[in-house]
């Protein structure tokens, strides 16, 4: 990743973030690498994209219109963190998916792996209903915070311990609708 310069920073929540994690610009041409892999690879078994509500939201709308295969789309929503920024260890889901997911090639769109506690419990529930297959396209990947092995098929980006928003993820809800990723140092 690139230095990135403090003018970057959307002045209007300048006074919670910290540093530039992940620009536009870099987020962007990621996800456009992120969709020709997955166009690449499922050329042949056109896939089901499962985005995980609400931090995924923004990742899984640019995502999927980068992937030039006749995709479906399905979400779910569960909670782990409550209103704290650290992981409970306990997933609740919060709205279950649509569709029967039997036979098909899934892909679980996460935005952030921290301490793969969530992305554990999501295997786990998504592999008993007998999907063809089962990879994850998760966007971020935070070093070294991992209580639980993870095999991640498809990382936009690794990157330090720290507390991001942006992009889809938020804090108590906010700061989902900045355009990057950036350090949050405000109050939660
Ligand atoms: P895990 O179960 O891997 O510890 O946590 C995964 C979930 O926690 C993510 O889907 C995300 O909702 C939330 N999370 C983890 N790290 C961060 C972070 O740095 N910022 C925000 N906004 N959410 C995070």
């Amino acid at each position: 990743m690139t230095d990135h310069r403090d003018d970057e920073i959307p002045q209007w929540a300048a006074h919670e973030l910290g540093r530039v994690i992940i620009s536009p610009q870099e987020l962007h041409a990621r996800v456009a690498q992120l969709g020709a892999e997955i166009t690449r690879d499922y050329a042949s078994r056109p896939p089901l994209l499962i985005g995980v509500l609400k931090g995924a939201m923004v990742f899984m709308s640019d995502l999927m219109k980068t992937i030039e295969l006749p995709v479906d789309i399905d979400f779910m929503a569960v909670s782990s963190y409550g209103a704290a920024t650290k992981s409970s260890g306990v997933v609740r889901i919060v709205k279950d998916l649509d569709a029967e997911i039997a036979g098909r090639h899934v892909i679980v769109v996460e935005d952030i792996v921290d301490s793969g506690l969530t992305l554990n419990y999501l295997r786990q529930y998504l592999g008993a209903r007998s999907p063809a297959s089962l990879e994850v396209c998760a966007l971020l990947f935070k070093e070294g915070e991992q209580r639980v092995e993870q095999t991640i098929r498809y990382t936009g980006f690794r990157i330090q311990p720290d507390f991001v928003v942006g992009y889809g993820l938020d804090v108590n809800e906010r700061l989902r609708n900045l355009d990057g990723i950036y350090e949050f140092t405000g109050t939660p």
